[in-house]
């Protein structure tokens, strides 16, 4: 539809905004880190990956074969002490949440990862990666476990941009028998009697970053494009991931772009389970829905805070039903062939292809969504005017506005337009308001008011405007 600019990211690792190109041909490699699967996933979480959806939607839509992985811990502390507290086995229970976290994901409109991959599948990469590093001696045995020794790789404090006389004294886990108090675990002597893994370091569990490492180098290889995440991991889990890959790999640089996701607080605060200031993507979606949530994420740029609040969601909610109201009012035009357009209809057409190569414009310049989203609001109000005129519109003029409508909807992950499934319910609405205009005609105002009240309750919409009724199949029904 429009020739595309270069897409420009902007880069932790090199703190500037670059134009992005893929290390290979047109492949994206593309890893996001996932939950720790021991609770609910909350709206910061969301953040995240609603973000990253949208991020994967762009890229497909520029034309990148992009193959992108979100990992699942499933073997953790706070998974095995939540399981023991509930006398399950710990997969039983990573299993469970896992299954929430997918179904969070579908209810979100999530659906662009390729691969949700769960750490204990990769044991065997773990292994592999810890012996080598033994052996080119960046990490030492302890009766306690595998250590990563940071002062063995000079570019430890690069990502974070920190200092490494600092970081060898920052005390990760407190533990005597480390050589620096910063070293990292790559592997976890445990009791027996705990969820484990028979190794040649002892009986235990691989230490949160080399999970990461593990599965990018078995399905990317030693070096990938983009690596995502909230900006609170950078340091010391990324810190980490580099260092290992980049020990054992010998390859420079290990991920070409990093991004990072700004903070979601509450008043002030990081949204988190030990602070019991949470709200789960389920208990907002079920108020707001997907679109709302989608939205109200959206409106801010990625890298900015966004300070959780329901007001937030409720005026989100609103803007949702705002571009509702017009896809459904503009699917029900009326299509004529061998007309001569209006101006009317002209000035929409060109507002719609002005508002796709502004919105492609944001989105290439460093994934502003806020932007894209505002000159999206441009054209939902013009067709709204539009269709408040007019029931009908040219074939041509129609495709023009639609193509742009539904473009934005897919990279956006907003549902909102009448698919072809809904072909029956459609009619039916039709049939419906049919019968409701011929009752309006015979003044019969209770019987008439009385459906537009009943359709209402089912979540359908009536509007009588000049140009007839129209209505507005919502999808987002609010929960009072
Ligand atoms: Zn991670």
């Amino acid at each position: 539809m429009t020739t595309f600019a270069n897409l420009k990211i902007y880069n932790t690792r090199t703190r500037q905004i670059e134009t992005f190109k893929p290390l290979n041909g047109n492949r994206v490699f593309m890893f996001v880190c996932g939950p720790t699967v021991y609770d609910y996933s909350h709206v910061g979480h969301a953040r995240v990956f609603i973000f990253f959806d949208v991020v994967a939607r762009w890229l497909r839509k520029l034309g990148y074969s992009l193959f992108y992985i979100v990992n699942i811990t499933d073997v953790d502390d706070k998974i095995i002490n939540r399981a023991r507290d509930e006398k399950i086995h710990p997969l039983e229970l990573a299993r469970t949440y896992e299954r929430y976290f997918m179904e969070d994901m579908i209810s979100l409109n999530v659906t662009s990862p390729n691969l949700y991959a769960r750490a204990s599948d990769y044991i065997n990469e773990i292994f592999d990666q810890i012996r080598v590093l033994i052996d080119k001696g960046h990490a030492y045995v302890t009766p306690t476990g595998v250590y990563f020794d940071i002062t063995s790789f000079e570019d430890y404090g690069k990502l974070s941009g920190r200092d490494p006389s600092e970081l060898v004294k920052h005390r990760i886990e407190p533990d005597p028998s480390k050589r620096n108090p910063g070293d990292f675990a790559l592997w976890r002597v445990r009791p027996r009697e705990e969820f484990g893994w028979e190794s040649p370091w002892g009986f235990g569990r691989p230490g949160w970053h080399i999970e990461d490492t593990a599965i990018t180098l078995r399905h990317f290889g030693p070096q990938y494009d983009i690596h995502g995440g909230a900006v609170e991991l950078i340091f010391p889990h990324h810190e980490a991931e580099v260092a290992q890959a980049e020990s054992y790999t010998g390859v420079k640089p290990f991920v070409n772009f990093w991004i990072h996701v700004g903070l979601l607080t509450v008043q002030g605060e990081k949204m988190s389970k030990s602070l019991g200031n949470y709200v789960t993507i389920r208990e907002a979606v079920s108020k707001y829905g997907a679109n709302a949530l989608r939205l109200y994420i959206l409106q801010t740029h990625y890298r900015s805070p966004i300070d959780f609040s329901w007001e937030g969601l409720e005026s989100a909610y609103k803007s949702a039903s705002r571009i509702e109201t017009s896809v459904n009012r503009l699917q029900q035009l009326n299509i004529v062939n061998a007309t001569t357009p209006s101006e009317d209809e002209l000035t929409l057409v060109k507002k719609a292809e002005d508002v796709w190569s502004r919105f492609a414009d944001a989105m290439n310049n460093d994934l502003n969504t806020a932007q894209a989203l505002s000159a999206y609001f441009e054209l939902i109000s013009q067709v709204n005017d539009y269709t408040n005129k007019y029931d009908y519109i040219s074939a041509e003029g129609y495709g023009k506005v639609w193509a742009v409508v539904k473009e934005i909807n897919e990279v956006l992950g907003l549902k909102f337009e009448l698919t072809s499934s809904d072909e029956l319910i459609k009619n039916l609405i039709e049939l419906i308001v049919n019968v409701r205009g011929e009752l309006r005609k015979r003044r019969l105002w209770d019987l008439s008011d009385g459906i537009r009240d009943s359709l209402k309750r089912l979540g359908i919409e009536l509007q009588d405007t000049a140009t007839g009724t129209k209505w507005v199949l919502r999808r987002t029904a609010k929960q009072p």
